[in-house]
């Protein structure tokens, strides 16, 4: 019974996000370090949020979620042999020592709904060649000559049609920087999910991946291809760039490992850190998020979201 339970509980708890995904501290990397990092790169605040929400909003759309929770929630009940075969694959897998319970029976719960959720949301989240190929990292840091080289181009595909609506000048702006924000998501989770596959998630995994704290290097790579997207982009549209303070990586991994108990606690060390380094005064996440909603941030998203769909068809 106690094996049985982890799946249980993520099969049948209605709207617990957190059975699938654990507490929202990936909000970290794409909302709080891209805004500021859009700041430092030269993006007015308006822009910096246009970009960072649309980074955000790509977790929370219905059509590019991979979380899906009730999606998945339905895609378990209505097919009859789903949680019995959770419960069987999951056991085998724990019994065979492959993975504790938790992960065990996450990844079969991923694998028996995989095929309620949109396959944008899959292909934004886990970018890879196919729903069961590993993801790897769009940039990745080489060891012997500790440069950034290039790594998978699926992880950049986003990204880099938002760069090519920006060189030219495409007329629906906003539209473009929603295209950057979700390009720059696709790009972070090509990071951060490396390894993982579409087809089972990261559910139950731990450490949680999605954490900036799981893997010190992993954030602060993110963040460095993140910020360098960003000025680039900022080139792009701008003709120049901003630059960030020398020691911004020891300011951003500060933040990062400040890392309270709390979604709260997260939200007001940031809204200090824009304080602090951007001289404005910052509502905080949630402030910030539904000051984008209300000023209609969705529809261009939603306009960006057409192009997605289409160059990922
Ligand atoms: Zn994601």
């Amino acid at each position: 019974m106690r094996l049985v339970l982890p799946a249980a509980l993520a099969l049948a708890l209605p709207g617990c996000a957190g059975a699938f995904r654990g507490p929202d501290t990936c909000m970290e990397i794409h909302f709080d370090a891209t805004y500021a990092l859009a700041r430092w790169a030269g993006w007015p605040a308006e822009e910096a949020l246009a970009i960072a929400s649309a980074d955000a909003w790509t977790d929370l759309h219905p059509d590019t979620t991979s979380v899906a929770t009730e999606r998945r929630l339905l895609a378990g009940l209505v097919i009859p042999v789903a949680i019995p075969w959770v419960l069987c694959a999951g056991t085998a897998d724990v019994v065979a020592g492959d993975a504790g319970p938790g992960r065990a029976y996450g990844r079969r719960v991923a694998e028996a709904t995989a095929w309620a959720v949109p396959a944008t949301g899959h292909r934004l989240h886990f970018p890879a060649v196919g729903l069961r190929s590993p993801v790897l990292p769009a940039f990745y840091l080489n060891p012997v000559s500790g440069e950034i080289e290039y790594g998978s181009a699926e992880g950049r595909r986003v990204l880099e049609r938002a760069f090519l609506d920006l060189q030219s000048h495409d007329e629906d702006l906003e539209a473009t920087l929603a295209l950057l924000g979700i390009g720059l998501h696709t790009l972070q989770d090509s990071i951060k999910h490396r390894g993982y596959t579409a087809a089972q998630g990261h559910i139950g995994a731990e450490p949680n991946p999605d954490s900036p704290c799981c893997d010190a290097g992993a954030a602060i790579l993110s963040a460095e291809v993140t910020l360098n997207s960003l000025r680039y982009a900022r080139r792009l549209v701008a003709g120049s760039s901003g630059r960030p303070p020398r020691r911004w990586r020891e300011m951003i991994r500060r933040v990062f490992h400040d890392h309270g108990p709390s979604v709260e606690d997260a939200e007001r060390r940031w809204a200090d850190f824009v304080r602090e380094q951007f001289q404005e005064d910052s509502p905080g996440r949630t402030g910030l998020l539904a000051r984008w909603r209300e000023s209609g941030g969705e529809e261009p998203f939603g306009r960006a979201l057409q192009k997605v769909e289409d160059l990922l068809r």
